[in-house]
């Protein structure tokens, strides 16, 4: 068993420093033997860093040759994914981005900008720490390192951007969930089978507005 492991262990290889580190440095992953990331956290943000840097800092030309001719659109709410023909029109700028494009059209970034402005209630970007600390930056889901915040219901499932509704969340489970219903996530998560009675029973804080979410 890959707990098993982790417990007689207490330290995991770090592919990124190569060296042993504790295992509570290591974000969980679902499908690998040891149940860890190969790499440390602190070694993943640095990675990320590292990459933006690069991206970004790229010339005038370059970002510009970036651009391709037409890009994939994933869609939004009821728009279905879509090619947009004209990527260089249709997208944002994005220079963290390798082909310098937003992943979501302009249209599809409306669409969002929309239903978030409309979910917005109690929970602000400057209360991020103070909801983290509540939680001891540990992910709701699988327990591990909280880097993220995530809406437990998302937005596009009528969830609001509300203490009563938004949880930590390490970077592995935030990208697994995406925009999907809680209850369908993790109908696909066999290894947090036990979360979703949790989350059930769980007393999230209540809504400052006192608004039913
Ligand atoms: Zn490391
Ligand atoms: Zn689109
Ligand atoms: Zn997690
Ligand atoms: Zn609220």
């Amino acid at each position: 068993m890959a707990t098993a492991t982790i417990e007689a262990t207490a330290t995991a290889w770090c592919s990124g420093h190569q060296r042993y580190e504790p295992v509570g440095e290591f974000n969980p992953h679902p499908t690998r033997k040891t149940g860890l990331q190969s790499y440390c956290y602190a070694w993943g943000v640095a990675y990320q860093k590292r990459h933006m840097a690069k991206l970004s800092s790229r010339s005038r030309a370059e970002l510009d040759a970036a651009i391709p001719k037409s890009k994939w659109c994933p869609g939004y709410g009821d728009i279905p994914g879509h090619i947009v023909e004209d990527a260089r029109s249709g997208f944002s700028r994005s220079k963290y981005r390798a082909d310098n494009c937003l992943g979501r059209c302009k249209e599809c970034t409306r669409a969002q900008k929309a239903v978030r402005e409309a979910a917005q209630c109690c929970f602000t970007k400057d209360r991020r720490h103070e909801l983290m600390s509540t939680y001891g930056y540990v992910c709701f889901y699988c327990e591990g390192k909280a880097t993220t915040l995530d809406h437990l219901q998302p937005v596009e499932r009528g969830g609001k951007t509300c203490v009563a509704n938004i949880v930590p969340a390490c970077q592995s489970c935030n990208s697994s969930k995406k925009d999907r219903d809680i209850a369908v996530w993790l109908q696909h998560r066999p290894d947090l089978d036990s979360v979703w009675i949790e989350v059930q029973q769980y007393v999230l804080p209540e809504c400052e507005r006192g608004a039913t979410n």
